[in-house]
């Protein structure tokens, strides 16, 4: 059973619930102020950028906090860029990292002035034919597979993801055709690596890549550094892959005679744990084998569960001490949607608040519509304050824009 959560946090999170009402998205400011700092602080190199991936959270108020802390941003869409632009981030700033986007997409992000991370050959040469002095960093597929699952899983072979090292030579007959401007290479072998051993193969391969170009000036090495869902879940342990790392790459940067920018683009470590998702229980059900438990919400709030067999502790905000009973927890939406099967939760009762934890990337900015429902609210707390930074949507939105 997942254990009760601290006084001080039971404490925000129930004066949220009433303040705000549910289902709503709560974020701990210090909680991501705290995994910014020691991500960073894990690399003993000369110069490291950090480039925030904002698709895991995409809040303004999120990516401004960032900015603050000295992040960049690793943005996957033309939209994702302007809503960096927006939050006051420099393009210089903005790493432009998309898949399977058309060239006309690309030549807008270009007159912004982000870094661009090409994956595709075509691309590669639409580029040297137009804009051949644009800095930009080519994406690579190193096939190593890693990732805890398949649909997250983007360095295995038949990825739609980077160019293969394969290609390199094909790659190299490009650049040199056009004089291309290789400022780096990039490689992200997918979500919820474990194993710090992998990072560290990865970066050897591609700081060996590396070695082609002479105008590049950084190496971009992804994310997919894995979070704790549950007590006693295998984690990326950052400090021991800061270690192991720092000194390969100190070596690497001596070897060549320069400083190279390290880059990396975690989402889901900088936000996962510091997100909580409060929804109420509508109705408990007894059926002749479970007992169900209702929520006013649904995959069209949270959908890792059903779409990853994501695990999310849940915890009873309202009843803590309650007798510990099995429930299946359950959304209000006409699908199979369930958030957990068969759980050990303390007794829940109609009315009381159940927070789903870890719900800080990839959940809000995965939620739809669907059902007609509305999305949630999002707040931001820390310590001594918290601030509504996204209203509960009304039923006006989803009238907007149709004809
Ligand atoms: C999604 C994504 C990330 C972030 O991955 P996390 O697992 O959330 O850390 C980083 N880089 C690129 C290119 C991505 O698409």
């Amino acid at each position: 059973m997942t254990a009760n959560l601290d006084p001080k946090l039971t404490d925000v999170l129930s004066r949220l619930a009433d303040e705000f009402g549910t289902p709503l998205y709560a974020y701990d400011e210090d909680r991501l102020t705290n995994n910014y700092n020691d991500f960073v602080q894990s690399f003993n190199v000369k110069k490291i950028k950090v480039h925030y991936a904002c698709k895991a959270l995409n809040n303004l108020s999120i990516l401004k906090l960032f900015k603050s802390l000295g992040s960049g941003l690793d943005c996957v869409s033309e939209e994702e860029v302007y809503l960096g632009l927006h939050a006051g981030f420099q393009a210089s700033d903005i790493m432009y990292t998309p898949n399977g986007v058309s060239f006309e997409e690309i030549q807008r992000v270009m007159e912004k002035g982000t870094g661009i991370t090409i994956d595709n050959l075509s691309m590669l040469e639409k580029l040297g034919a137009t804009n051949p002095n644009y800095p930009i960093h080519i994406r690579l597929n190193p096939h190593l597979m890693a990732g805890g699952n398949r649909k997250i899983s983007v360095g295995h072979i038949d990825s739609k993801f980077g160019i293969s090292i394969h290609q390199m030579p094909h790659v190299l007959r490009i650049v040199k055709n056009y004089g291309l401007n290789v400022a780096g290479i990039h490689v992200h072998t997918g979500s919820d690596i474990i194993d710090k051993d992998v990072f560290v193969r990865v970066a050897k391969l591609i700081l060996g890549m590396a070695e082609n170009f002479d105008t590049l000036n950084s190496v971009d090495l992804g994310s997919g550094f894995k979070v704790a869902y549950k007590e006693g879940d295998m984690f990326t342990n950052i400090s021991e892959l800061g270690l192991a790392f720092s000194d390969m790459f100190n070596q690497y940067c001596q070897d060549i005679g320069k400083d190279i920018t390290l880059r990396f683009e975690p989402g889901k470590f900088l936000v996962s744990n510091a997100g909580y998702f409060l929804t109420s229980v509508n109705v408990i059900k007894q059926t002749t084998s479970c007992t169900f438990a209702g929520v006013d919400s649904g995959f069209n709030h949270l959908i890792r569960p059903m779409f990853y067999n994501a695990h999310h502790d849940i915890v009873n905000l309202t009843n803590p001490q309650g007798d510990p009973k099995l429930y299946s927890v359950v959304g209000n939406i006409c699908e199979t949607d369930t958030f957990a099967d068969n759980r050990m939760i303390p007794e829940i009762r109609e009315k009381d608040v159940l927070v789903f934890k870890n719900a800080g990337a990839y959940c809000f900015t995965m939620s739809s519509n669907y059902n007609s429902r509305r999305r949630p609210a999002e707040v931001l707390f820390n310590a001594k304050d918290y601030k509504l930074i996204r209203s509960r949507e009304t039923f006006e939105d989803l009238l907007k824009g149709q004809l």
